[in-house]
């Protein structure tokens, strides 16, 4: 399968010899390693990438999730120019399209009843630390084996390997919904904050179990330790994001992170992150007199800059995303999709050696000993997924799909753009069938 790669992708091969000189491995998104050599896209256009060798692919990999409108959406290429042409870029000043953009991430995830903006989702986990460390004066913070929340923040191999805070960070496991109330209690007056995924997606897209949120939420009060939600990835999965749809399993309401922070598809492609939550926490960001915050003699107050915080074209962007692209009916409607995508996968894969995980239009298909399908979910602990998983399948399944025409993530992530048909899905369905 290597050798086909090779002698299909000519211009690939050479660009990546040419790269290898200026940048270390070639490229500049450790993610996008790939051996021999990357293939080098030239285009996009809807669903499809043409890569400079001339293929065609239909793209399931959709920027790592941040791609759910595609690559040429008109509504999103007509606020691009009309902000260049119109407005200019990055004004120094507050904008109206700011205050726009916020009401709607306000209207669509109500428990960030503040917001702020940066420019990419490991920025907003790292400002929603800092308030959680201000507000409590506490340093600790308590993360999970498997977690990915920024290129700096990465927990994905077990052991620790993000280069800040070093000595803060305690690694809890994902879905031991009673080792975390343990920790939690242990951690109370040294944890700030517990910092976790609703859908681990690095990770492999390991939904949380709504008994674990919840024993989250519930601890975190019970202990003066903040709440936080990493919605980068899960915010696009409903409406009104992940949080909206994992119900407490004794009285059924909703998860309300203390902070949420996002990024990725809310700017449709521009770069993006925010952070957001209960006003009294987002006041700690608030210059005005404590008389006039929500804040009240609580503490001190920080700054929060950012020369693109408020860049034209992602404030544009991000507001027509929300309220005219990526609205809530196409939402719900694509991961609708996503789950029919995911059973039949999941039926394709039965008694195969592979398997599906996921929620709505955002999947990951592992490769390893699974005589059950849902021994993966049973897995609590990432090392011991890691140690079944065959890595050596898993990239031959990678060679064999692109060759087919089908762009996927190498670890096997399965994302689905707007516009996406069952018929193109249909066909992706039948290559795992063949494959397995
Ligand atoms: N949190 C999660 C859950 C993510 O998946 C990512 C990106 N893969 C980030 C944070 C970081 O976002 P960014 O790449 O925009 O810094």
């Amino acid at each position: 399968a290597e050798n086909d790669y090779k002698q299909s992708n000519p211009n690939s091969q050479k660009w990546h010899e040419r790269a290898i000189r200026v940048l270390p491995g070639g490229n500049t998104r450790s993610i996008l390693h790939t051996d021999p050599f990357p293939i080098y896209m030239d285009r996009g256009e809807g669903n499809r990438l043409i890569d400079v060798d001339g293929h065609e692919y239909l793209d399931l990999v959709g920027e790592m999730t941040a791609g759910v409108c595609g690559h040429s959406n008109p509504i999103i290429r007509d606020a691009i120019i009309s902000t260049v042409t119109k407005t200019g870029l990055n004004l120094g000043a507050t904008t109206a399209a700011e205050l726009g953009f916020a009401e709607q991430v306000r209207s669509r995830f109500p428990s960030m009843e503040q917001i702020r903006f940066c420019n990419s989702g490991t920025e907003a986990n790292i400002y929603a630390l800092s308030i959680a460390r201000q507000a409590t004066g506490l340093s600790k913070v308590i993360v999970f084996n498997g977690a990915y929340h920024g290129g700096v923040l990465t927990f994905v191999h077990g052991a620790s390997v993000n280069t800040i805070d070093r000595n803060d960070w305690v690694v809890g496991s994902y879905n031991d919904h009673e080792g975390v109330q343990r920790l939690i209690s242990e951690n109370r007056g040294k944890a700030a904050a517990v910092l976790v995924e609703g859908m681990q997606g690095a990770g492999g897209c390991i939904p949380g179990s709504a008994k674990f949120m919840h024993a989250i939420q519930k601890a975190t009060k019970e202990n003066g330790i903040l709440f936080i939600l990493d919605e980068v990835i899960t915010s696009r999965l409903a409406p009104g994001g992940l949080q909206s749809t994992i119900l407490d399993p004794h009285d059924g309401t909703p998860l309300k992170p203390d902070i949420t922070t996002l990024g990725k598809w809310i700017a449709g492609g521009m770069t993006i992150g925010a952070f957001g939550g209960r006003q009294e926490l987002l006041s700690i960001y608030d210059p005005r007199p404590a008389s006039e915050s929500a804040m009240q003699g609580k503490p001190a107050q920080m700054s929060h800059s950012g020369t693109f915080n408020n860049n034209t074209l992602a404030m544009h962007v991000g507001l027509v995303v929300l309220s005219s692209v990526y609205t809530p009916a196409v939402c719900t409607e694509l991961n609708a999709l996503g789950d029919w995508f995911r059973q039949e996968l999941l039926d394709r894969c039965q008694g195969t050696r592979m398997t599906v995980t996921g929620v709505g239009a955002v999947c990951n298909i592992h490769f390893g000993a699974h005589e059950d399908q849902r021994e993966i979910l049973r897995i609590e602990h990432l090392d011991e997924r890691h140690s079944k998983a065959d890595s050596s399948l898993r990239d031959f399944f990678w060679f064999q799909a692109v060759q087919k025409g089908f762009w996927i993530a190498r670890r096997g992530m399965v994302t689905l753009t707007m516009g996406t048909t069952r018929l193109e899905l249909r066909e992706f369905i039948e290559f795992v069938e063949d494959f397995a």
